[in-house]
């Protein structure tokens, strides 16, 4: 028996990207266009002052615009820390602040409970990561690109599949669609920086990939902590001693593949195959 994703499918896009800005809003068009779903990691510490004047459509998002366009929008709004800063640099008393600020700032401003991160900076190492599960964080996406669809073994170190940037993305994502079921599900995790967009003139890099990979019958799309919950539901299942009858624990229905085909074990349910 091996795991399958949301609705018997064996494929997930999920997508992160970081910092707030105003970028986020032609974004989240495209990937509401194309059926996508997003994490944008934020710093709650960075927001542009309210009254402040825009000169150019650039910069980090007002409190009001981010609230206007996370809230409600089916998107994730993940943890990014208090101000950005190099964590590995900092105290354990800083980061357990930049961490838990951000997260209770998160949770006032947009009612999540905010247990995904990304790195800022992609900086991190082992006492970083002790701190981050003290601090209630479930994983943490880092900048290393695996050019791989394999989940990961460590959702703490989560590796993306690549940057948006990456000469190689298209390739990738033609082997990512047209692969058939190869024994185990997979998942496509793009990264970036929406106002890159704007700083390099390519808009056409998202549009072409949010185009080719989106609204695919056959492709779950799912933000980062959906994508978590749904793994962790499935690794919770409970198997009698002859794995013939199957017990989820869990709040979340979840799909599995056998020798007797796909099937699904709801929520609080048991299964005999
Ligand atoms: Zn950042």
């Amino acid at each position: 028996m091996r795991m399958l994703l949301k609705d018997g499918k064996d494929k997930v896009v999920t997508l992160s990207y970081d910092d707030g800005v105003v970028q986020d809003i032609r974004l989240s068009e495209i990937a509401k266009k194309y059926g996508l779903k997003i994490t944008f990691n934020i710093n709650t510490g960075l927001y542009m002052q309210e009254n402040a004047k825009r000169d150019k459509f650039y910069g980090r998002l007002k409190l009001s615009e981010a609230q206007k366009l996370y809230l409600n929008s089916g998107n994730e709004v993940a943890v990014h820390t208090l101000t950005h800063p190099f964590l590995v640099k900092l105290s354990d008393t800083e980061i357990i602040n930049e961490v838990m600020t951000d997260r209770k700032n998160i949770l006032k401003q947009y009612g999540c409970t905010a247990n995904g991160m990304a790195y800022p900076q992609g900086s991190y190492n082992d006492r970083v990561i002790e701190i981050l599960r003290k601090c209630g964080i479930a994983y943490s996406r880092t900048t290393k690109s695996t050019e791989n669809f394999e989940f990961p073994t460590d959702w703490i170190t989560l590796h993306p599949t690549c940057h948006h940037n990456n000469p190689k993305l298209m390739e990738l994502a033609e082997q990512f669609v047209q692969g058939k079921r190869l024994g185990r599900s997979r998942m496509f995790y793009l990264w970036g920086h929406s106002y890159e967009f704007d700083d390099n003139d390519n808009w056409d890099i998202i549009e072409d990939f949010a185009e080719f990979i989106g609204n695919r019958g056959d492709i779950w799309y799912a933000t980062n902590i959906e994508v978590y919950n749904y793994v962790m539901a499935y690794n919770r299942l409970k198997k009698s001693p002859d794995s013939r009858r199957i017990f989820n624990p869990s709040i979340i229905d979840v799909w599995a593949l056998d020798e007797d085909g796909v099937f699904c074990i709801k929520s609080g349910e048991t299964v005999s195959r």
